[in-house]
């Protein structure tokens, strides 16, 4: 069965792909995954283009646009999509500004949801995600089980992690979603790394300094 819209992807959907394409390498080459472990995608109106299920991100091609309607219903390609697509639906209904969603098995991250029920907030950053950021229960991957554990973690954040299994982050951009993983990723091994020197425990931040942190985070680079 061919799912292709009649027409195929329009031009918004071949730049959002490329995009798309290119920012799963990079979950690869950057090391927050291995092989073709995570999922990203991005929402384009109302289809979400999705990496396709276990297809290494270097053999993905412009021909090999993926995408599915809100409801999960494949309207964009033959490739069956991320096996994560519970996951990332969820977030795009309970946040109408999400336009992108990163999930990868990052290993500090990744290492810390073994540990902890929530990241200590040992770095300003912590603010750039809405606040400590909290672990999902485990449940198996792909399932509406881990989704839902997602959405209740993510409440007032745009990062968490799921436990036992890696990281989601969301942006109102791709670029913006990727950097999240990036910075969690890096506090993750941060306070690792702090907290394994013997004998000391790390100083975390207030939640007044936070408050503070988040509110120059708003004012943080160029003006638009
Ligand atoms: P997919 O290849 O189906 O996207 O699965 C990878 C993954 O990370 C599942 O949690
Ligand atoms: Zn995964």
């Amino acid at each position: 069965m061919t799912y292709s819209r009649v027409g195929g992807a329009g031009p918004d959907e071949e730049r959002a792909w490329a995009e798309l394409v290119a920012a799963a390498r990079r979950t690869v080459a950057d090391g927050l995954v291995v092989g073709t472990s995570g999922n990203v995608s991005v929402r384009v109106g109302d289809t979400v283009l999705v990496t396709p299920s276990g297809v290494p991100y270097d053999r993905l091609a412009p021909g090999d646009v993926t995408g599915v309607g809100l409801d999960g219903r494949q309207v964009l390609g033959t490739l069956v999509p991320t096996s994560e697509l519970p996951l990332h639906l969820a977030v795009y209904r309970a946040d109408d500004t999400a336009r992108a969603v990163v999930h990868t098995h990052a290993v500090h991250a990744t290492a810390v949801s073994l540990l902890v029920p929530e990241l200590p907030p040992v770095h300003y950053m912590t603010a750039a995600l809405g606040g400590p950021v909290r672990v999902a229960p485990y449940a198996a991957y792909g399932t509406e089980e881990l989704a839902l554990g997602m959405l209740d973690a993510l409440a007032g954040r745009t990062g968490c992690l799921l436990r036992n299994h890696g990281t989601v982050t969301y942006g109102t951009s791709l670029d913006q979603a990727y950097d999240r993983t990036a910075q969690l990723e890096w506090m993750c091994r941060l306070w690792l790394t702090a907290s394994s020197v013997p004998g000391r425990t790390p100083s975390l931040l207030t939640s007044g300094q936070l408050a503070e942190a988040a509110e120059r985070l708003r004012g943080y680079g160029q003006p638009d």
